[in-house]
């Protein structure tokens, strides 16, 4: 299957109030445009000079999403031009991204990555921590990010009751931070979950981003996960 077929069949699949984010990491630019030519326009990138690369080769109406691990020390190449970066782990990230944000006149689009998984690997708040930081005097002070959601990555299995179990953590949260009036309900709207093999399952879980990178463009080579 083509990859404007892959995309069309995986949109067939979600709710129209779903965005399915292209996850294009490791792929070449020439795939990038097929799924361009498709249509598609939000992508998900996972290392900054992978993404700016791209940034600088494919069109400027591409909106770009980061979703990778973001170091503090390279959130400047990027806030120029992204869209919205899904992997805030701390609170020092934030406050860099809008430091840069607010040199580039920016408001940059942000989720907060709550840990879900029961894998070490994976990075994210927690359930205390999340709320800790929207209720800091030191997050108020942030004018040039806003806080559009939360993400979660949840395990690498295909247990469907451990990843149900893993979503309804971050879909909780996500709903009691609404519920509380923690978070400005007005933008605070995304829930991030949901790759190739379990995007089905997170949208029955309330997702409303899935990022999707081998079903649309094939398998990765594992070495460059
Ligand atoms: C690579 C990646 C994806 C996409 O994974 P697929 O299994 O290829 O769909 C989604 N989210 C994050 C954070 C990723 O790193």
């Amino acid at each position: 299957m083509s990859i404007a077929q892959n995309i069309s069949q995986i949109k067939n699949d979600l709710p129209k109030a779903v965005l399915l984010v292209a996850v294009s990491k490791t792929k070449p630019n020439e795939l990038l445009m097929e799924a361009y030519d498709a249509g598609q326009r939000h992508f998900g990138e996972n290392y900054v000079q992978e993404l700016v690369d791209k940034g600088i080769q494919l069109p400027k109406d591409i909106l770009w999403h980061f979703i990778g691990h973001l170091q503090s020390n390279k959130v400047k190449y990027i806030t120029p031009f992204v869209h919205s970066i899904h992997s805030v782990d701390s609170f020092k990230l934030l406050e860099e991204i809008d430091k840069q944000a607010k040199k580039n006149n920016r408001t940059i689009n942000c989720l907060l990555q709550i840990y879900i998984a029961k894998e070490e690997t994976k990075f994210g708040f927690d359930e205390s921590d999340c709320l800790a930081l929207l209720q800091s005097e030191e997050y108020k002070k942030l004018t040039n990010i806003k806080i559009i959601g939360l993400m979660g990555m949840a395990s690498n299995t295909d247990n469907q009751t451990q990843l149900t179990e893993e979503f309804s953590i971050v879909k909780k949260l996500f709903d009691s931070l609404i519920e509380k009036k923690i978070v400005d309900a007005t933008c605070f709207k995304h829930l991030s979950i949901g790759m190739s093999s379990d995007y089905q399952l997170a949208v029955k879980c309330g997702s409303t981003m899935v990022r999707v990178g081998s079903s649309i463009f094939g398998q990765r080579n594992y070495n460059t996960l």
